[in-house]
């Protein structure tokens, strides 16, 4: 793992160079590190209960996207926007856990570390897996050897989620080497994180080309919540028998599939297809709800192309509204009642 012992001169000239390098930093780069340092959660969650952190809302090649080398955000860090993942809280005991590994893992881990104000170490008490899409389960690889080289992270997965990872290399090494302890999720089953903390997995219809497909419904003392990041349509649920209504009635807040905003948003194809209900879809659907249920509505795991992505577009005006909204990265969600201080 170390690096052979480089002769004096060569040490020298390395040290130099670091100097320099360091001092252009400071010199020319300071504004740079601010203005992407301010995108790391600088606020605590609260103390006495449990809360949720947003990790992420981008859909799982993140905003902006691989490949799309011309889009105005690469340069500006508050407009980019990180994979969609939910950190779970918990300062009574200090832990915390996270709802999917993403390839944004490095930066999240280190958000909800910061907004846990909990020990470093372990870098999380329990990672829970919605899927095997890239999005939402390659962060794993930040556990292994090459990096962290954590120790028994247990990682909740439904058993064909559990039996990819154990089967499929690189994945597979992280069991053999125990970076990870896969843990069994069965539909329907809470796992309790603390008495009256609750994640359970509910299964939900999207392309399960390698695994199932979750959502999850965290429980706390007085609050819950619904994370659903991918689904292919509310109606293929109601086939399954469960209404969105019904779910939105049991929850307080629903962070829900918002990859895109309405068909025609990706020019030249025709998105009728996609398995993503859109937006608009789910907005018109939700329209005749009592305010007081549309409010519950938080859109995540936008594409890059959504243009609900952009405050003051019309796509937000829309959403506005409806009385929904697109949630933020870094917004805190007691799972508690708060008494007045
Ligand atoms: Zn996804
Ligand atoms: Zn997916």
């Amino acid at each position: 793992m170390h690096a052979a012992r480089k002769p004096y001169l060569a040490r020298m000239l390395q040290r130099a160079a670091l100097a320099t390098t360091l001092s252009l930093l400071i010199s020319l780069g300071l504004a740079g590190c601010v203005a992407a340092g301010a995108k790391i959660a600088r606020t605590q969650v609260p103390t006495g209960g449990p809360s949720l952190v947003v990790l992420g809302i981008a859909q799982d090649g993140g905003v902006p996207q691989a490949g799309s080398f011309g889009d105005p955000r690469w340069d500006d860090p508050s407009r980019t926007r990180e994979v969609a993942s939910l950190g779970i809280v918990d300062p009574r005991s200090g832990k915390r856990w996270m709802i999917d590994a993403t390839p944004d893992f490095r930066r999240q881990s280190l958000e909800l570390y910061r907004a846990s104000g909990g020990a470093a170490k372990p870098v999380v008490d329990g990672i829970f897996l919605t899927h095997a899409h890239m999005g939402h389960y390659t962060g794993l690889m930040f556990l292994g050897h090459e990096s962290i080289g954590a120790k028994s992270v247990p990682v909740y997965a439904m058993a064909r989620m559990g039996e990819f990872l154990r089967a499929n290399g690189p994945w597979s090494q992280l069991v053999k080497y125990d970076n990870i302890t896969i843990m069994p999720l069965v539909a329907g089953e809470p796992v309790r994180l603390a008495d009256d903390l609750t994640v359970t997995a509910i299964v939900v219809p999207h392309r399960q080309e390698f695994s199932e497909v979750v959502a999850f419904k965290i429980a706390g003392p007085t609050r819950t919540a619904l994370w659903l990041p991918d689904i292919d349509s509310w109606r293929e649920w109601d086939a399954q028998g469960t209404r969105l209504e019904d779910m939105l009635a049991t929850v307080d807040i629903a962070y829900l599939d918002g990859t895109f905003f309405a068909n025609g948003e990706i020019p030249g194809r025709d998105m009728s297809g996609f398995p993503h209900p859109f937006m608009s879809h789910t907005i018109e659907r939700l329209a005749a709800l009592p305010a007081s249920e549309r409010a519950k509505v938080r859109f995540i795991h936008l594409n890059h192309t959504n243009p609900a992505l952009a405050a003051g577009t019309a796509a937000r005006n829309t959403i506005d509204a409806a009385g929904m909204r697109v949630a933020d990265e870094g917004e805190i969600e007691p799972l508690f009642n708060r008494v007045a201080p």
